[in-house]
């Protein structure tokens, strides 16, 4: 059976990581009759053409998004403003504009004053992502059983939004639809802190004196190396999370400074129960993110051995 394509043309803005990864999964999909693509830089311009990531590549956003019935813009969230504004006169009657940041109202925020009354603004985030960026990083199965994250406005046309589900479900997602200040909370804990987190104890530990570094290399893999992974994620897209999701991911850092203390006072003073009873319930909360298919359960996350020397 032949599906037809849900979208005539979808441009994408933006071919990092996941620009490129939405180029690949809608073409293994079948979801778009013409993807044409947009990047800041020549460099990155050149890269997507040389390996094909889209049918066309055009020299300016606006060119990319002239005719297209789905723009995507896959860029730092800090950037949303600027670029709407770059394009908004460009976009198409109709037409579905959507992104792919990891906060979302700020990017309604920044973008929905330079948008006519006939554009569809549709935020979405895909839960889903690696610590690498940039053209060649991308890869179709990247959406596969993940889930993406809807937050459409109050005066979205619902077929507009059934459309851009459509899309996501033939990337491969799972989709969930809540509202944006929702979702910039529930991604404060999920994924926002973790990474502050992640960026601090890596930062702490290369800075102690009392460990030498070489040594924070060689025992790695007692822990830190997980973290490590966060932490080498791309710092423009971070900077900007941080940036244009304040409010929510304060709060946050704030209980787990607090959970951190009583954890610290637990362990001066001996209390062993405390511990462990903290200890259990984090288990179990690993147990539910294998048992929903969003990890494996294989020992060292399914890493492959190093190799022997
Ligand atoms: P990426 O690989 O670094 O790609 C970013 C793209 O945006 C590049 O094409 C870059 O152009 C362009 N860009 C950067 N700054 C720009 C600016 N000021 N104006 C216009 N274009 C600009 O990043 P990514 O991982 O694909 O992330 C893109 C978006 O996806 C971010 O909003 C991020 O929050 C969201 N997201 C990321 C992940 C993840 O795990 N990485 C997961 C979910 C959502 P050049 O190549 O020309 O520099």
């Amino acid at each position: 059976m032949t599906t037809l394509p849900v979208f005539e043309r979808v441009a994408l803005i933006g071919l990092g990581l996941i620009g490129s990864s939405i180029a690949h999964a809608a073409r293994r999909g079948g979801l778009a009759g013409e993807i044409v693509g947009y990047a800041r830089s020549a460099e990155t311009r050149e890269t997507a053409a040389r390996l094909g990531i889209v049918d066309r590549v055009e020299d300016s956003a606006s060119g990319a998004v002239a005719g297209a019935d789905c723009v995507i813009l896959c860029i730092p969230v800090g950037a949303i403003g600027t670029v709407t504004a770059e394009i908004a006169d460009a976009l198409a009657p109709g037409a579905i504009l959507s992104d792919v940041g990891s906060v979302k109202a700020s990017v309604i925020a920044q973008a929905q004053p330079h948008l006519r009354a006939d554009v569809q603004l549709i935020p979405a985030h895909p839960v889903a992502g690696t610590e690498q960026s940039g053209p060649e990083s991308g890869f179709a199965e990247l959406f596969d059983r993940r889930w993406c994250i809807l937050t459409p406005l109050p005066e979205n046309d619902p077929e507009a939004v059934a459309k851009l589900r459509r899309f996501w479900e033939g990337l491969g997602s799972m989709v969930d639809v809540m509202d944006a200040a929702h979702h910039d909370r529930v991604l404060a804990v999920t994924s926002h802190v973790p990474h502050l987190i992640a960026y601090s104890i890596v930062g702490t530990a290369s800075d102690l004196e009392s460990v030498a570094e070489s040594e924070v290399v060689k025992y790695s893999a007692s822990g830190f190396r997980d973290f490590t992974r966060i932490a080498a994620s791309d710092p423009t897209m971070w900077r900007d999370v941080f940036l244009h999701n304040k409010e929510a991911t304060l709060e946050v850092l704030g209980r787990v400074t607090e959970d951190l203390f009583a954890l610290q006072r637990a362990i001066r003073w001996g209390d062993g129960d405390a511990l462990f009873e903290r200890f259990t319930e984090t288990r179990a909360i690993r147990r539910g993110i294998v048992e929903a298919g969003q990890d494996t359960a294989s020992p060292n996350f399914g890493r492959e051995k190093p190799p022997q020397k």
